[in-house]
């Protein structure tokens, strides 16, 4: 049996005028896949297709799926949406942890005010977490939603608006690993207190570190004979102006589209090393699995001599 409650989800999708639809998951959740396809069939929804592509968030919806099998819905599982698209409906998955769990968090917290972020599928439990913190004598702020990042107080891997927005000085993440909240440190500037709430550990982030790689990153990159400029095909990851304006800063830049960025297509061109204007996730978090420097838009500025390395800044889709 699936975990996403079919009757619930057919009648959205009888709402939203759907007829044929195709069904989208990211990896984590493709093991729903069978069982909601046989439950939404008896509820007499016609599944066309399930979309088997990678997909990591709402940025790559599967709409050549749709034109393929002439569906007229597109059903997104597990992402709130990062833009406008008809035809598409959004089914979140949201996830519930013990709100109790962030009293673990107050040791490391200054106080008196904190802004909280977290990731979608916890931005539903940020006022309960809100209440804890309240009960240890701490104020607490949460940022409107809006743009790429729909719920208040919710961070993607691509938008840091929610913690931007926020006027207090200290800011607590709450999820699993460090990666959206060194992306929250190095978005804002401010102290960053990153708490796991299924583990309880908490630590200040220090973006230190990746700086520190970063920058022998680019420093090896302009080593490089030729630079490839990734441009994506994903429908909320292409940035073809960004690309454009950044090929311009170098002759030694090209421009190269791909769907999927894979070592294997890196090493296939053979550049010394890539600019990354697709998931900017994939230059800060990925850089091990490839061959060569990836650099983010900022770090490529930075080698080209436009932009100084005091002005470093994390890449967002706006
Ligand atoms: S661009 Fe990257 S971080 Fe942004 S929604 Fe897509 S997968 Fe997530």
């Amino acid at each position: 049996m699936s975990s996403i409650p079919a009757a619930e989800l057919a009648a959205r999708i009888r709402r939203a005028g759907g007829e044929r639809i195709v069904l989208q998951f990211p990896d984590g959740l493709k093991r729903q896949a069978a069982p909601l396809v046989r439950e939404l069939r008896a509820e007499g929804i016609e599944v066309a297709a399930v979309a088997g592509d990678p997909c990591y968030g709402a940025c790559d919806l599967a709409l050549d799926a749709v034109a393929l099998t002439a569906a007229d819905l597109l059903v997104h599982i597990g992402h709130a949406p990062v833009e406008e698209r008809s035809g598409v409906i959004y089914w979140e998955y949201p996830l519930e942890f013990d709100p109790a769990s962030a009293a673990a968090a107050v040791p490391l917290l200054q106080g008196p005010r904190v802004g909280l972020v977290t990731t979608v599928q916890h931005a539903h439990m940020l006022d309960a977490v809100a209440g804890v913190l309240a009960d240890q004598g701490l104020e607490t702020e949460i940022a409107p939603g809006g743009g790429r990042t729909p719920h208040a107080g919710q961070v993607l891997g691509c938008s840091y608006a929610t913690a931007r927005a926020l006027s207090s000085t200290e800011i607590l993440y709450i999820g699993t690993g460090v990666f959206h909240a060194i992306g929250v440190a190095l978005a804002t500037g401010k102290r960053v207190v990153a708490l796991d709430p299924y583990t309880g550990e908490v630590q200040e982030v220090n973006a230190d570190r990746l700086l520190r790689r970063r920058f022998a990153l680019i420093e090896r990159a302009r080593k490089a004979e030729t630079i490839g400029i990734i441009l994506s095909t994903k429908s909320g990851q292409a940035r073809p102006d960004l690309a454009a304006r950044l090929a311009a800063l170098s002759e030694r830049a090209m421009v190269i589209t791909m769907r999927e960025v894979t070592a294997a297509e890196m090493t296939n061109f053979g550049c010394g090393a890539y600019v990354n204007t697709a998931c900017p996730r994939l230059a800060y978090d990925d850089q091990v699995r490839f061959p060569v420097p990836l650099l983010s838009p900022q770090e490529f500025e930075i080698l080209c001599g436009v932009r100084a390395w005091e002005d470093y800044a994390i890449d967002e889709i706006e």
